[in-house]
Formats: C-alpha cells, sequence, structure tokens
C-alpha cells in the first residue's frame, strides 16, 4: 500500500522533495485502513503535516479509501534525550477548523527509542486513559457453560473491533456473574492486539454525572465529540439509563455516530434489552441489533475452577474436601464464592486454625444466615410484643392502652428503618392505620429516644434483639 502511496506522491511533488521527505519513510504495520509510518524525528513529522499532508491524505485515501488514517511513529533523534512531557502541535488538516490544537502528550520518551504512536492528521486525536482495570483479563476469567457465549462473542470483537454483526455487543445477567470483569478484558485485549485504537471504559453512572456536568457549564459539545471520537466505548451498567430522558437522548446521538462510523460499542446490564423499564424504545431497538449474550449463575466445576484459580493466585492451599463444599454450597454468583473464601481464609488467619472441613460449615452457615434473613414486619412485631409482653393481637386492635400504644410506635418506627416498605404499608399491616400515623409514631419515638433514658435502653435492647 505504503509504495503505491509513494508512487502516486511520487508523480505529483518535485523529485528533490520526494527524495528528502518521502524516501526516508518507513511504512510500519497496517491495520484495516489505519497504515502506520516511521518517520526520522519530530521535526520531519512537523514538516510533513505542513507541507505535505494534503498529498498524503489524497494517496491515502485512494488506496484505502475515504476514511484511511495515518498514524506517525517517531523514531527520536538520538541527541533530543526530552524525557520529559512535550506539548505537540496537531494542525488540522481540514482548511475549516484550521485552528491548531495544543495537546499534551505526556509519554516517557528515550532516546533512540520509538514513540507511541499517537497521531493522526485531520482528525485530532487525544490519547486518553482507558480506565481499564488490568486484573480483569481474559486469563483470569474462567470460562464456563455459564459465560461461553458471552466470552467467545468478547474474544471475536477484541480481534475485529467494529468489525463482527456484534455491534452492540450486549451483555447481560445478575449481580456478581462477571460483566464488569469480561468487559474489562476485552478492552485490554482490544489495547493489546490494537494499540491505535481508543479504548474507553465507562460506568454509567460516571457518563451521567459527565453529562450532568457539562449540561451546567454549558459545554455539552464538548461532551458529545470526546465520545464520538472513541473506537471501542464500554459502557458498564447501562440499566441506569433508565427513566433519565436527557441522558439517554444525548447516548442515543453517541451511539449512532459510533455505530455508523463502525466503531465498537459494548454494553453491560442487569437485565436483557426487553426487560429494561423506563428506555426509550428507540434506544432499546438498537441495544438488539448486535448480540445479546447473557451471563448465568456458574455451574459447579466452573465454581470450583475459580475457586482453585483464586487460591492460586493468593498461593493458598485448601484441602479437596474443603473446595467440594465451596463450590457445592455457594451456589449464587462469583462475588459471593470470592466473599466466602476469604471469610474462610479470615477465619482461619484470625484464630490460627487449620482450614478443616469444619470451620469452612460453621462460616458458611454464618454467612449464608446473615445473607439469607431479611427482616419482616411481621418479625419486628413479634419482637416488640415479645420484649414489652403484650399480644399481637393488642397493636392490630383499636387498643389505645398505654403500653399497647408504646409497643405499635415502636414497632412501626422499626418497620420504618429496618424494611423499605413505604409508610403507607406500614400503616396497613400494623393496625389498619394511616401514613400520617406511623409518621407520627415515627417523630414520637425519635423524641423519646432523645429525652427519656430509660425509653433509649428500651430502643437498643429491641434494635440488638431485631439484628440478632
Ligand atoms: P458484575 O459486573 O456482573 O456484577 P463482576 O465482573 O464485578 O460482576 O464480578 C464479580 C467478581 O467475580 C469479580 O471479582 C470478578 O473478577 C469475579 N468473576 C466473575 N466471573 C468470573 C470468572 N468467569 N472467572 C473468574 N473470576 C470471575
Ligand atoms: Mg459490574
Amino acid at each position: 500500500v505504503w509504495d503505491k502511496c509513494l508512487s502516486f506522491i511520487k508523480d505529483n511533488i518535485a523529485e528533490d522533495a520526494y527524495n528528502t521527505w518521502f524516501l526516508p519513510i518507513r511504512p510500519g504495520k497496517l491495520i484495516n485502513n489505519v497504515l502506520t509510518i516511521q518517520v526520522p524525528s519530530k521535526f520531519f513529522y512537523e514538516w510533513l503535516e505542513e507541507h505535505y499532508i494534503k498529498i498524503l491524505k489524497s494517496a491515502l485515501q485512494k488506496e484505502l479509501g475515504a476514511d484511511a488514517k495515518l498514524v506517525y511513529s517517531i523514531l527520536m533523534d538520538q541527541k533530543s534525550e526530552g524525557r520529559e512531557p512535550f506539548t505537540v502541535r496537531i494542525p488540522s488538516s481540514n482548511k475549516e477548523k484550521l485552528k491548531p490544537q495544543e495537546i499534551e502528550a505526556p509519554l516517557n520518551l528515550q532516546a533512540g527509542k520509538m514513540m507511541n504512536p499517537f497521531i493522526i492528521p485531520g482528525l485530532q486525536k487525544l490519547k486518553i486513559d482507558s480506565q481499564l482495570n488490568h486484573n480483569y483479563t481474559f486469563n483470569n476469567f474462567i470460562e464456563g457453560e455459564s459465560n461461553r457465549l458471552a466470552r467467545a462473542a468478547g474474544r471475536a470483537i477484541a480481534k475485529r473491533p467494529g468489525g463482527t454483526s456484534f455491534n452492540p455487543l450486549f451483555i447481560y445477567g445478575g449481580v456478581g456473574l462477571g460483566k464488569t470483569h469480561l468487559v474489562h478484558a476485552i478492552g485490554l485485549e482490544v489495547k493489546e492486539l490494537h494499540p491505535e485504537k481508543t479504548v474507553l471504559y465507562v460506568s454509567t453512572e460516571k457518563f451521567t454525572q459527565q453529562f450532568i456536568e457539562a449540561v451546567k457549564n454549558n459545554n455539552q459539545n464538548d461532551f458529545i465529540h470526546f465520545y464520538q471520537m472513541i473506537d471501542v466505548l464500554i459502557m458498564d451498567d447501562i440499566q441506569f439509563l433508565s427513566g433519565k430522558t436527557k441522558t439517554q437522548e444525548v447516548f442515543f446521538h453517541i451511539f449512532n455516530h459510533l455505530h455508523q462510523r463502525g466503531n465498537q460499542i459494548i454494553l453491560t446490564s442487569d437485565k436483557s434489552p426487553a426487560e429494561i423499564q423506563d428506555m426509550e424504545d428507540r434506544l432499546i431497538s438498537r441495544f438488539k441489533w448486535g448480540l445479546s449474550a447473557d451471563l448465568q449463575n456458574p455451574d459447579y466445576n466452573t465454581r470450583l475452577s475459580i475457586l482453585k484459580q483464586k487460591l492460586e493466585n493468593d498461593g493458598i492451599e485448601f484441602p479437596d474436601e474443603v473446595m467440594d463444599y465451596i463450590a457445592q454450597n455457594i451456589d449464587t454468583n462469583v462475588r459471593e464464592l470470592e466473599g466466602s473464601l476469604n471469610s474462610i481464609i479470615a477465619q482461619a488467619t484470625l484464630n490460627k486454625r487449620e482450614i478443616t472441613l469444619d470451620l469452612t460449615a460453621r462460616t458458611l452457615s454464618k454467612l449464608v444466615q446473615t445473607a439469607r434473613k431479611e427482616i419482616s414486619i411481621d418479625y419486628i412485631q413479634k419482637t416488640v410484643c415479645e420484649y414489652f409482653k403484650v399480644k399481637i393481637e393488642d397493636i392490630q386492635s383499636k387498643t389505645r392502652k398505654r403500653d399497647v400504644v408504646q409497643a405499635r410506635q415502636l414497632a412501626m418506627f422499626f418497620a420504618k428503618q429496618y424494611t423499605k416498605a413505604s409508610l403507607a404499608s406500614i400503616g396497613t399491616q400494623i393496625g389498619k392505620r394511616d401514613h400520617a400515623t406511623v409518621l407520627h409514631a415515627c417523630k414520637t419515638v425519635k423524641n423519646l429516644q432523645e429525652t427519656d433514658k430509660a425509653f433509649r435502653g428500651y430502643i437498643e435492647d429491641i434494635s440488638r434483639k431485631i439484628a440478632d
């Protein structure tokens, strides 16, 4: 390709100039429509940009199509031992946008060493921090039945971002099943295979905050332009766009722009596209354009492999029967699996004890109990009644006897504190009262808590019983 470009350029400029400025250029790799060329110095690159950008552009576009891109990699001059960050001026080849842009390129340069390719004329290209977590790789993402499709799709995308029919890739599944891990792994592998691509990982919450901030500062256009430059955009937990009309709208535009240009979009969600609530139909339909792949609860073998890997990383060994016991019993998700493992290790270390089946069983049963124990309003009423030795029927009745009123009010107060039930629903469940009564009860209890020492004692006692 470069040879063809050269012959085109040779035909169009003076021979002297050609010999001076084009012969020393060495072609580098060509990936898709991005050609890397090596130039001898920074000065060389600046000269090319200033004088020959048009002819370079035409030559490239002729060979590689309209969206051809060029990346320079600069072989540093021996004498310029510039180690400190420096600023590169990137002139735009586009006449309308002829505003030179100052861009910080904080690269650690060493004499004679090749610099990262980082400049693409005609399109101002920033080096951005991808926000990828280097601990989340494919290497330590255990493959299993539960994640096979999503993982394979991710791998395919990493090889050819934007070049597969998996655009967007929509990964969904419950908490702790590996969505975040997997998308980081994809991002990291893209960076490895295609260092010239701009990859960005962003949580949907952060995206939303940035957008709100941009609106406040009246620079929404900068926000949009920034996102439209990304080659591989990874947005985690897209379900958080639910109900956020304005953010959905701006994301819709960014999505379209990226998709039209064949840039890769990767999304995760705790629900399938069809199940997401309060999301514009046009977005939902776009989520389904590419591939939706779900992550399921890991099966026994996958759980066992994950445990083994984690222990190996930590340099710890567990007896086989213990591993088997954990893998058998913790079947919810990977995060809990890791959590249980950590608890057992902590138990053993704290008590300086060997990791035995017995210790494991006891640690896990405690964990499972606390996780499963959901505090219900019934349970709260029962606890409060036992404490004050009144009958549940009494709290439920209309009676206004002093000790019953007090128990009733406390039950309401604790229901508000320990459950997610609304005031109205608490009222219905505790003696068929309305929400104003519950609100009043909560206020009364808080007042007494501050002013009455004995009462404060009751509250503490009951709290302890409820949480026990
Ligand atoms: P999600 O984003 O779906 O809630 P995460 O990606 O945060 O889940 O995963 C939770 C934890 O489980 C992380 O520590 C992750 O490294 C680990 N994990 C999930 N799936 C795997 C897997 N297949 N192999 C190894 N570790 C995994
Ligand atoms: Mg996550």
